[in-house]
């Protein structure tokens, strides 16, 4: 397809001038009928991907989407610019389906939005090569690797194999490395072009807080913010109703927002805050999936979430006008352990135990926090960010180039086939089954660390996880693997900077607690 054709579309059905980074490659590669696999922010543009292909295509587009409130506010925007659209889902009448299918066959629909659950409706009467393009959205959902898993889209890796020549486009703004393996895998398109954007959003800073005295902390940081909205996400549906509680009491325009609320308070209170009637929000994460409100000044974790995934979609709901906005994480070892007890009854208990741990050494980094949020969706920063509390306040350094060599050496020996415990056992020299079993004393990095205590080898580890030189292969039984970055100080003598362990920090949860 010519760029010019790509270009008057875009403007004419959309009004943009031009296309935001990696839209117009994505584009160009359905063309190509090649499959495709797209990360992208929450608000980054993934939409025009395949609504601008749909127009040009031939045929019909098929958009595969889980939260049927949304389909509709998408199709009422894509007609009223022209685009004929229509969405397909377990809320409507037989009548307004066979309606729908008929509009088809006359080939008067472009794109079709269709729920997991009511694919068979679509089955019935499309084939290959009558389908221009699938594009599955929220594409994460397939995942139980992800943190939105919905048992509807496993079916989805079938589309592949009925619409062989069609090519798939899916869509997600959440994907750890884990999880968009997963997803290629699970929609059977293994050699799909990964697209990833940059997760960067500079106009947030990054606070996190001791979660003491919460309620005292949160009225100072409300000080000077007397008009600005925000939302305060919460664990427990009660928490939610005692602290809007206490800042109405405070004289705030308060709410509390949950899946507990009837369904018409809760699109009320949505309203209300959209619309700038309530100033803020203290909810479960039930709140704000969908919703477009581009002057949130400030977003407050009272409670840890339970992985970076979510805790980047929940800030990441403040600032989207680019403005400068505040986060706030509170974190609580209480919060850590309620955590663990919910991730150990879960069916994929490893992987959620893991999850959290990155949660957990985010929010006891050393070093800059936004190096540390972004590594985790596999972007390496080259400079701090210099808009975070680490940035604004570090900590004392010194030279670790040699405890990073030591390490890093040791995970390479080990051909990345190991977790944490073990790398430091060899480290340290330790005497247990599973030295033995596999012969690690024979290994060069044996023994080199015995100076360095257990604990503070496990800082030095989480902190070199953190700077991106290693990473934690969580469909692996979580093993310890080298990055790219390592090779640098592996064999370019980079120099390695790491914080000084406070004895306070290598507690255990509990014995802080006590
Ligand atoms: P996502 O689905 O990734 O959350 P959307 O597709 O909803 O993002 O797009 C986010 C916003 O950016 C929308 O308001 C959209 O109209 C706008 N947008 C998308 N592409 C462009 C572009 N090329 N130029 C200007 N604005 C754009
Ligand atoms: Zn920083």
């Amino acid at each position: 397809m010519e760029e010019v054709v790509l270009l008057e579309t875009l403007k004419e059905y959309f009004g943009y001038e031009s296309f935001r980074p990696l839209q117009k490659k994505i584009i160009e590669n359905i063309f190509k009928k090649k499959d495709n696999l797209v990360i992208m922010p929450t608000g980054g543009g993934k939409s025009i991907c395949y609504q601008l292909p749909a127009i040009l295509l031939p045929e019909i587009t098929l958009v595969i989407s889980p939260l049927i409130a949304l389909m509709k506010d998408q199709v009422d925007g894509l007609n009223a610019n022209g685009v004929p659209a229509a969405f397909l889902n377990s809320s409507q009448e037989e009548a307004d389906k066979q309606a729908i299918f008929q509009k088809i066959d006359k080939k008067e629909i472009k794109l079709l939005y269709v729920a997991p659950e009511s694919l068979q409706f679509v089955d019935r009467f499309l084939s290959d090569g009558k389908v221009s393009l699938i594009a599955i959205d929220e594409a994460h959902c397939i995942s139980s690797w992800g943190h939105d898993f919905r048992p509807a889209y496993t079916q989805l890796g079938y589309l592949k194999n009925r619409f062989p020549s069609t090519p798939v486009l899916a869509l997600t703004a959440t994907a750890d490395k884990a999880t968009r393996n997963d997803i290629c895998r699970q929609l059977n398109i293994p050699d799909a072009k990964k697209h990833v954007a940059s997760f960067d959003r500079k106009n947030l800073s990054l606070d996190v807080k001791q979660g003491i005295k919460r309620f005292e902390q949160i009225s100072q940081f409300l000080k000077n913010r007397q008009k600005e909205s925000g939302i305060i996400y919460c664990l427990s549906r009660k928490t939610t109703e005692e602290l809007a509680g206490k800042l109405k009491a405070k004289g705030f325009k308060a709410e509390a927002y949950h899946a507990g609320l009837a369904h018409l308070e809760r699109s009320q209170i949505q309203d209300d805050f959209i619309n700038d009637e309530k100033q803020i929000i203290c909810a479960t994460i039930a709140f704000g999936m969908g919703i477009d409100k581009s002057n949130i000044r400030w977003v407050i974790h009272y409670n840890m979430p339970k992985n970076l995934e979510g805790y980047y979609q929940e800030i990441g709901r403040a600032g989207r006008d680019g403005l400068p906005s505040d986060t706030l994480l509170f974190h609580s070892y209480a919060d850590v352990i309620q955590l663990q007890k919910f991730a150990s009854n879960a069916k994929n208990e490893d992987v959620q135990l893991a999850k959290l741990d990155r949660m957990k050494q985010y929010s006891e980094a050393l070093s800059c926090r936004r190096k540390i949020l972004l590594s985790y969706f596999g972007e390496f920063l080259e400079e701090d960010c210099g808009n975070c509390d680490i940035c604004r306040n570090p900590p004392e350094f010194f030279e670790g180039t040699v405890i990073a060599q030591k390490a890093l050496s040791c995970i390479f020996r080990l051909k990345g086939t190991e977790p944490i415990g073990t790398v430091i056992d060899v480290l340290r020299g330790s005497q247990n089954e599973v030295i033995r079993r596999n012969g690690y004393e024979q290994l060069s990095t044996y023994n080199i660390g015995n100076d360095i205590s257990w604990r503070h080898w496990q800082q030095y580890l989480i902190q070199l996880i953190n700077l991106g030189y290693v990473e934690i292969a969580f469909d692996r039984n979580n093993h310890l693997r080298l990055t790219e970055q390592a090779k640098k100080v592996l064999f370019e003598k980079e120099t390695v900077y790491l914080a000084d362990v406070q004895e306070e920090q290598l507690k255990t949860p509990e014995e802080k607690a006590a």
